[in-house]
């Protein structure tokens, strides 16, 4: 399935404008210094708690362990505001997260330094041409990603996360159902593989894992052939051919820590090796090379929206009145519906429901 070429063209826009304006900026250690004790005392006298997800800069990845917040993946982060007693949330991510965990905690309010803060793949499926997409399929169950707005995942059946996706596809295949996957295809298609499962695709792609090199990897692998290589599945099916092992963010930090390598190749957004090297200090991580012969880097391994999550916007996060996260009640509460079965299944499995982004 393909969005028609002029909304195409508008999401590339949108996509190139966040590119454009993703430059980090360095600060002077004696600023950082300042904006952390303000940001400290802010969350102190707000009652407010920091959720950051694994793909955010170190810096705000540490003030989040410091302050007592959450450094995880998507679903964590909404597991661990809803749990804490904090009555608001500061996520700093992207803004389907921020949505995930108002509708997980409605009564709460959820503040992020910028809902500018997005994603390709929920970018590149709107719920209109989703749900007309989904109206002429209506025998097949809609499975969509956790990387979706709340209205996608309100027109959907089960909502999943990357470590849960094959088991919840497993299970709906073993039961003869068809299904829809949106909006990763790259994720789609491993499942497929994986599941045997009859699958219709979305055409989403994230753009930092889709800017990884088969080529490069293996040029690098020749470099350093004890390397292991670990891969998320939003990455191209070439890229996870050569892959030791395939995994969210979680499986990626956990496989890292109980693998017997000593250095990594890591195909996903460098902002996980502030994790990486803090559950494994002993280990070398070298970021998979995203640029191959006539490849563009637009991404650098490194995903614009999470880079807008930046210290002196965090600092403002209480005085702007353009920042909360608000979702329409009588939505959440359908997208509460798939979101809850994933849950209850995988209270079934008796696993942990650990995610990414
Ligand atoms: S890394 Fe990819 S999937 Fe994650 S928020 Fe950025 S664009 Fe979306």
């Amino acid at each position: 399935m393909s969005l028609a070429s002029d909304k195409l063209e508008t999401i590339r826009r949108q996509v190139q404008y966040h590119l454009d304006h993703a430059e980090r900026k360095r600060l002077a250690p004696a600023e950082e210094r300042e904006l952390r004790e303000r940001i400290k005392a802010r969350l102190q006298r707000e009652n407010a708690v920091i959720v950051a997800h694994y793909y955010t800069a170190p810096a705000i990845q540490s003030l989040a362990e410091e302050t007592g917040g959450c450094v995880s993946d998507s679903l964590e982060m909404a597991r661990f505001g809803h749990d804490h007693s904090a009555t608001t949330l500061v996520v700093a991510g992207v803004r389907f997260m921020g949505e995930t965990a108002k509708i997980l905690t409605p009564h709460k309010r959820v503040l992020m330094p910028t809902l500018e803060a997005t994603c390709s793949l929920d970018l590149g499926c709107p719920i209109e041409d989703f749900a007309a997409f989904c109206d002429q399929h209506p025998q097949r169950k809609v499975v969509v990603y956790a990387n979706t707005s709340a209205a996608v995942k309100a027109r959907a059946d089960w909502v999943v996360t990357s470590s849960i996706a094959l088991d919840v596809v497993e299970h709906l295949a073993e039961r003869g159902e068809q299904v829809i996957w949106a909006p990763d295809k790259h994720l789609g298609e491993y499942v497929r593989r994986e599941t045997g499962a009859d699958m219709l695709l979305w055409d989403g792609a994230c753009i930092v894992h889709e800017e990884f090199k088969a080529r490069g990897i293996a040029d690098l692998k020749r470099v350093y052939p004890d390397a292991a290589v670990l891969a998320h599945p939003e990455s191209p099916a070439a890229v996870l051919e050569l892959a030791d092992r395939v995994g969210s963010t979680t499986q990626i930090i956990r496989a890292a820590r109980e693998m017997q390598n000593r250095r990594f190749i890591v195909a996903t957004d460098q902002g996980i090796f502030y994790k990486l090297q803090q559950q494994a200090p002993d280990k070398e991580f070298i970021i998979a090379p995203t640029a191959g012969e006539g490849a563009t880097c637009r991404s650098c391994a490194n995903c614009p929206w999470m880079a807008m999550n930046e210290l002196e916007v965090l600092a403002q996060v209480f005085d702007r009145d353009d920042n909360e996260v608000l979702v329409d009640p009588a939505l959440g509460e359908q997208a509460m519906v798939p979101l809850r079965r994933m849950l209850d299944f995988a209270a079934r499995l008796q696993r942990d429901v650990k995610g990414r982004a």
